[in-house]
């Protein structure tokens, strides 16, 4: 037994006994995915601790609810092997239509985000996603296509994911995943079912889409024909009550991640960091086949952890630092939050993964599938530009940052085009400082630390001047 990868999970709150049971399956993931032990080793010593606050208890256990999650991964030919149902979903996508489907099939069906999850865990604790975006063949970097869609194509011809019995793919922000699933299918011999579920964007600049009864009903019945779908591929039958049991688990998790980014987001000195925060907020984007318990109990424990902080005074830098809030802190880079950090600037809430009051009003509808249409209408990057601006000037009322980050997103065609369309209106209107910085959330390929550092430390500097200033102009 290898030492080394029974040592990595107890360093992440496994005790020795569930190491030595997970150890098998373990094992054999680290060698479909190639990482060697020189990549478990780094990560252990040295990406993981530099990158992520493991003297805390919350996040060693939630790492280590994504690692149990990769190593579904490693089980899903053996799943296939006994009949179980295979259904993979993407990103992004509406997650509680997918734990429907859990609910309902139990352990007759796995269902999982295996693109996703690779990225997040090669990327954000391994420093290795270059395992499966190195080769560009398929689908070019050159062209813009982004990291998640080129881990998705590599790993699946490389029979690293093994086909599902059915993908549910979607084009709600973007189209570029259905467009990758159909590259695969022409690329492999083996052939799967697919669902394609989307909505067109053709709403009026500034239209209120979550109040609008029809564009829900449409919204609402894409997800519904999407279950109707699967349930005629794989014979599980998802009832109503199912769907409303996903709501309700997801209700409970985000409810619990808001009061976490609240703590966070609004206490001088902050207690923990942006990519600590965006660790728990990323676990929303996506469902888990080993299940949200150990999420569930990672949040109980940060929640814990953050208040004791708090009540300490203790935060990850003195007092009065400026703040700033990202649109989704990017957790596969690290370095970029600990990079601000060395520089005497907090990242603080993604609002990507973050909630504000309007998302938790109570639904106009009583239908679980129209439920879900509002709930996804609600958020500012679901919805047409004139309403995102709307819907962002009211989220950052909400939030106590002295600026906001983006960037990321450049290869994006929907996120990377509202990025730069609606900075300055949201700047104006609320007075927050926005700032851009070039890169890909995914990945560093095509930018490295020595190339971001000047733009960050002029960042920071231009922050702490500002603060210097207002609070000086403040106490007079
Ligand atoms: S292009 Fe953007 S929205 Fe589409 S899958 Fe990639 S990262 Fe996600």
């Amino acid at each position: 037994m290898n030492k080394l990868l029974i040592e990595f999970l107890e360093m992440l709150d496994f005790s020795r006994t569930e190491a030595e049971e997970l150890y098998p399956d373990w094992a054999a993931t680290i060698d479909l995915l190639g990482l060697e032990e020189q990549d478990v080793r780094f990560a252990k010593e040295e990406w993981i601790p530099q990158h992520w606050d493991i003297s805390i208890k919350g996040v060693r256990l939630c790492i280590g609810a994504y690692i149990r999650e990769l190593i579904e991964i490693g089980k899903i030919k053996k799943y296939k092997e006994r009949g179980i149902k295979v259904i993979y979903g993407i990103s992004p996508s509406q997650p509680p239509c997918y734990s429907a489907i859990k609910i309902a099939g139990g352990e007759k069906v796995a269902v999982m985000y295996p693109d996703f999850l690779l990225s997040i865990v090669l990327g954000g604790f391994f420093n290795k996603l270059s395992l499966f975006t190195e080769d560009d063949s398929l689908l070019s970097e050159r062209c813009r296509h982004c990291a998640l869609n080129r881990t998705r194509i590599n790993s699946s011809v490389r029979q690293v994911i093994p086909e599902p019995d059915v993908i549910w793919t979607w084009k709600l922000f973007c189209d570029e995943a259905a467009k990758t699933e159909e590259l695969i299918q022409c690329l492999t011999d083996n052939h799967w079912d697919y669902i394609a579920s989307g909505i067109p964007h053709d709403a009026c600049l500034g239209e209120h889409e979550d109040k609008d009864p029809e564009r829900i009903t449409y919204l609402g019945n894409q997800f519904r024909e999407g279950h109707r779908q699967i349930e005629e591929i794989t014979g599980i039958e998802i009832q109503n009550k199912h769907v409303y049991a996903a709501i309700k688990e997801y209700a409970n998790y985000t409810r619990k991640l808001d009061r976490l980014t609240r703590m966070v987001t609004n206490t001088d000195p902050q207690p923990v960091g942006g990519n600590e925060l965006a660790l728990f907020g990323t676990t929303i984007s996506l469902i888990f086949n080993s299940g949200l318990t150990r999420f569930e109990e990672a949040i109980d424990s940060m929640i814990e952890e953050v208040a004791v902080r708090i009540q300490e005074g203790k935060g990850i830098l003195p007092k009065g630092s400026p703040r700033m809030g990202c649109h989704f802190t990017p957790i596969c880079v690290p370095w970029v939050d600990r990079l601000f950090r060395q520089n005497g600037v907090a990242v603080s809430f993604s609002s990507h993964v973050s909630f504000f009051k309007h998302e938790f009003l109570p639904f106009d509808y009583a239908d679980p599938y129209q439920m879900l249409a509002q709930l996804w209408l609600r958020h500012p990057n679901s919805v047409n530009l004139g309403y995102h601006i709307e819907l962002m000037v009211e989220m950052l009322k909400e939030y106590d940052i002295d600026a906001m980050l983006y960037g990321f997103f450049s290869f994006d065609r929907w996120l990377g085009s509202y990025q730069s369309m609606t900075l300055k209106e949201i700047e104006e209107q609320t007075g927050v400082r926005h700032f851009y910085i070039e890169g890909d959330f995914w990945e560093d390929r095509n930018y490295k630390k020595t190339d971001r550092k000047g733009r960050i430390e002029s960042i920071a500097y231009f922050l702490k001047s500002n603060k210097l200033f207002t609070d000086a102009n403040y106490s007079d």
